[in-house]
């Protein structure tokens, strides 16, 4: 009688350690390749090790008569068996929710069309950058780039073309770009580059850089037809930095937003500066972070 209790309180056991493998082998596919996986993998392995132990114990379990006591191996045997079933249980649990979670992050910050940062991430990371610049007094530039004549795109070839415009745009910017430096899409065909640490000369730089970078490269529609002629695209830049008088993140794009309006004035495709203290905006340039 004690035998078959203790026979089947270490099959049961093992049959919950059996069972336990099936939410590991999930959660190993939750996690991307690394040491957190690799400890997985471990502990899976381990596991199959508990279950031999168990087997093991189970041909033990009929060489001698057991006493009541006897018991307490097989019960912990199970217990711990229901131990290591419901960690990993809540672990897969866990991994799904935080999964969900960071997506759900990531969309909330993140263009749709254009997969870099949306407008949302960008006004929280010009306050950030801005006010550590202010705080250590170092330099921090803003770069305001708009598409020329984007309209004549849209017009002349169709919106999807357009989109696919904006999407090449996207993908050359962050190419061009430092780890540091963050690019958004600031809404329609305008684009916002926050430069930390970097003064109005770099910012001009890197400007013309960029610049001279979209002018040769043109979007190639159909890659496999040598016919197919590229589209030109040329960008307008208006730069301002914190060190340029001003006091809020408003005044920085304001005055980016004054010296791009100067760019398009000049004749388009090319960079302009901030004058030095340009007036305050009569109204909000930001849109609340509501
Ligand atoms: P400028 O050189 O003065 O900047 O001229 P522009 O034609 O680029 O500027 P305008 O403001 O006249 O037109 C911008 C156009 O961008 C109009 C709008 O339909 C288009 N646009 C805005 N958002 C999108 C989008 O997500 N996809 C597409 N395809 N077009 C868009
Ligand atoms: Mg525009
Ligand atoms: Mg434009």
């Amino acid at each position: 009688m004690l035998q078959a209790l203790a026979c089947s309180m270490a099959i049961v056991g093992a049959a919950i350690l059996i069972g336990a493998l099936l939410p590991v082998r999930r959660l190993i596919k939750q996690l991307p390749s690394g040491s957190v996986r690799r400890n997985w993998y471990t502990l899976a392995g381990l596991i199959k090790l508990f279950i031999l132990g168990y087997l093991g114990y189970l041909a033990t379990l009929w060489e001698h008569p057991l006493e009541k006591h006897d018991l307490l191996v097989p019960g912990v045997f199970l217990l711990g068996a229901c131990f290591v079933w419901l960690t990993i249980s809540l672990s897969l649990q866990t991994a799904i929710k935080v999964r969900r979670v960071t997506l759900l992050e990531q969309e909330n910050i993140t263009d749709p069309l254009t997969h870099i940062y949306n407008r949302r991430y960008l006004e929280r990371r010009l306050h950030e950058e801005f006010d550590r610049a202010q705080r250590y007094s170092t330099p921090f530039s803003l770069l305001l780039i708009d598409i020329d004549h984007f309209k004549r795109i849209n017009d002349s070839y169709g919106h999807q073309v357009g989109d696919r415009v904006l999407c090449h745009l996207s993908k050359q910017l962050q190419k061009s770009l430092r780890p540091s430096d963050i690019v958004a899409r600031f809404g329609g065909e305008e684009f916002v580059i926050l430069a930390p640490n970097t003064d109005l000369e770099v910012a001009r730089g890197l400007g013309e850089r960029l610049r001279q970078f979209i002018e040769r490269h043109d979007l190639v529609l159909d890659p496999e037809s040598s016919q197919t002629p590229g589209i030109k695209l040329t960008v307008s830049i208006g730069i301002s930095d914190s060190q340029n008088g001003c006091r809020t993140p408003k005044e920085l794009l304001h005055q980016a937003d004054q010296a791009l309006y100067h760019a398009k004035n000049q004749g388009r495709n090319r960079v302009a500066q901030a004058s030095p203290q340009a007036p305050a905006p009569p109204q909000e340039v930001l849109c609340s972070n509501t």
